[in-house]
């Protein structure tokens, strides 16, 4: 990349030089905003680091001035600064910027982030993929034993959590082995059943001050997500209630709806399951992930039950995603036992991806009787299924802390 570096700290800046240039970039600087304000535009860089705090004309004050140029129209400017407000983080990104990162700069991953900021992907994380209850021991040591949390992080900051099994404690230990930083995330729940709520009370960041969360989740007629986070946490039934969050949390009910968060859409839709239980898609920047658990597709053979409506529906929402995260809890054969338990079989999954014409599919939300040898042959078995009908989609079994960019 031809990266274009404006900070008045001189020993700061030869350092990110040195970084860059290491890494194979194109780097050239200044030390005075008003000067590069008149270089950056003749260059026209891929990139444009900047600092906040300048004398003459500040960092926002160039941000909002390079963004309206037209030529450059396609250079992504990231903030490189010391202040850690979440108020200045939130005018820079409105002012245009592209990214915001905290000094100091770090040797060992100051290059890594720019090109992720650069490459401006979806970081897609696993951190339980197991349904229905956590299974530890020997016999899950390769996909990992906690059940559904699934994270996407966007180059611009913004952070979400899907479902909080017992992965999302794997989430919170990550969160806080990077020490003291302020977490403002989104978590979105499917559905309240006990695997996909019952660890939100050992996610320590919500109970540290400054942390800012939302939660989204599908109500139950007259109860609110509110209620149904908080029942779970009312002091019988776990001895922490939520009154002890010491993090800024707001709830909010979802149906079938389209959300837009600053460029990232969110649409939903109800699920085959027992009780209200709502999937995502989400859409950024041409590409798309959907989450899609817990759901009972039916046999197609199952007259009595099968809903060729909603099947199409489900098409239509997932259509061409590049990534699909779905329940594919049973073999077919063990699924004949466990009819209506609101969860689908390999074949009918296989059925759904290559109709929909998603990229890939990621199985998700095994029964806990498999082991992870039963997930290999679950995974060989829909392979195999996509191979036989000639379809383009990659199949993939996820295992815990396995990250993507999308
Ligand atoms: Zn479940
Ligand atoms: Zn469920």
């Amino acid at each position: 990349m031809k990266i274009y570096i404006v900070d008045d700290d001189k020993d700061l800046t030869k350092f990110m030089v040195e970084l860059l240039e290491t890494a194979g970039h194109d780097v050239s600087y200044s030390n005075d905003s008003t000067q590069a304000a008149k270089e950056i535009p003749k260059q026209k860089p891929d990139c444009v680091l900047l600092d906040l705090m300048m004398p003459g004309m500040d960092g926002m004050e160039l941000c909002k001035l390079l963004r309206g140029k037209k030529s450059l129209a396609t250079t992504k400017l990231i903030v490189i600064t010391a202040k850690s407000y979440a108020f200045d983080r939130k005018r820079a990104l409105n002012s245009g910027a592209d990214g915001y990162i905290n000094k100091p700069v770090h040797e060992k991953t100051f290059a890594a982030e720019i090109e992720r900021i650069f490459a401006d992907k979806m970081d897609l994380t696993f951190w339980g993929v197991r349904g229905t209850l956590p299974v530890p021991g020997e016999k899950s040591l390769r996909y990992g034993g906690n059940t559904s949390c699934v994270t996407i992080e966007f180059a611009r900051g913004a952070f979400f959590i899907f479902d909080a099994g017992s992965g999302i404690k794997s989430l919170s230990d990550w969160i806080m082995s990077q020490g003291p930083k302020k977490i403002d995330a989104r978590i979105f729940l499917s559905h309240p059943h006990w695997d996909h709520i019952n660890a939100l009370p050992f996610f320590v960041p919500l109970y540290i001050q400054g942390n800012t969360f939302e939660i989204f989740g599908p109500s139950h007629g007259d109860i609110t997500v509110h209620e149904l986070i908080s029942a779970q946490m009312d002091g019988v039934y776990f001895p922490i209630t939520i009154h002890e969050f010491a993090s800024s949390v707001a709830f909010r009910d979802l149906n079938e709806e389209t959300i837009n968060f600053n460029g990232i859409v969110v649409k939903t839709m109800l699920l085959h399951h027992p009780g209200q239980c709502l999937g995502y898609r989400i859409e950024y920047n041409g590409r798309s992930i959907c989450y899609i658990t817990d759901n009972e597709l039916f046999l197609e053979s199952d007259e009595e039950h099968y809903d060729s409506f909603y099947v199409k529906n489900l098409i239509k929402f997932i259509e061409g995603a590049d990534v699909l995260i779905t329940d594919t809890t049973y073999m077919d054969d063990a699924y004949a036992s466990k009819v209506g338990w609101g969860h689908s079989c390999v074949s009918q999954v296989i059925d759904l991806a290559d109709r929909a014409k998603v990229k890939e599919l990621y199985l998700f939300h095994h029964d806990p009787d498999q082991s992870d040898d039963d997930i290999d042959h679950k995974l060989a078995t829909a392979q195999k299924m996509l191979k036989d009908r000639g379809s383009k989609v990659v199949c993939i079994a996820p295992h815990e802390k396995m990250t993507l960019q999308v």
